[in-house]
């Protein structure tokens, strides 16, 4: 296995976390195909993310990919080309130097929302208003530009708290997110921020599809008198 120094033995164990994560979406039904991207920071300026063309519920570690966050600044990636949303998760760490941990799964109900137009309000449920008190809809971009990248990152950091979570992306999902302080950034906390992102999705994926039956059942009601 090619590691980048600096990583160690914490890269294997986040390996497994990531593996796990993607396992978690497909047993969720939030992933379909090829769908979803995970990516870890890890020190040195290195990420570690999911590769391109796989199931994320089928990975095993070997398939992962380590890839420069900043690719003028190096080190050379390692292993299987990643997503073309990577670009996304680049721009998302720039931005946020408190992020360690991305995810991004093509939510089929927040595309439906979205798609007819539709953007849930995190506040309308408890646990939504507790743990996303802001979920902010970046517009339509073309996948793998820097133009949507930069729009998404924008989206996570904006000029008055809180910070979002996640974000949703127009026809295309959603994007969570998650911190852990520069002080420990050991695998324990890097695997937890992780399980946190992966959290954040599933709360959104609740919200949108509550948000969804609440339009269906208003709309019925209304047949109905
Ligand atoms: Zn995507």
């Amino acid at each position: 296995m090619n590691r980048h120094a600096g990583t160690g033995d914490i890269e294997v164990s986040l390996r497994d976390a990531v593996c796990a994560a993607g396992r978690r979406l497909g047993a969720r039904g939030l992933i379909s195909a090829a769908e979803g991207n995970l990516s870890i920071r890890l020190a040195g300026g290195v990420l570690l993310t999911t590769p391109t063309g796989r199931r994320k519920d089928e990975l095993e570690p070997a398939d992962l990919a380590t890839v420069p966050l900043d690719p003028a600044a190096g080190p050379e990636p390692s292993g299987p080309p990643p997503s073309s949303d990577i670009a996304i998760h680049r721009a998302i760490y720039a931005t946020r130097a408190d992020v360690v941990a991305v995810v991004h799964a093509h939510l089929p109900i927040s595309m439906a929302l979205t798609l007819a137009g539709h953007a849930p309000d995190p506040t309308a449920l408890p646990e939504t208003a507790y743990h996303l008190p802001v979920l902010p809809l970046v517009a339509f971009g073309e996948m793998g530009s820097a133009e949507l990248a930069g729009r998404v990152a924008a989206a996570f950091a904006p000029t008055a708290p809180p910070l979002p979570g996640a974000v949703l992306l127009e026809r295309h999902g959603a994007i969570a997110v998650a911190s852990a302080e520069v002080a420990d950034r050991g695998s324990a906390a890097l695997e937890a921020a992780l399980v946190l992102a992966v959290d954040r999705l599933e709360l959104v994926d609740v919200l949108c599809r509550v948000w969804r039956d609440a339009i269906l059942l208003r709309a019925a009601g209304e047949r109905s008198v």
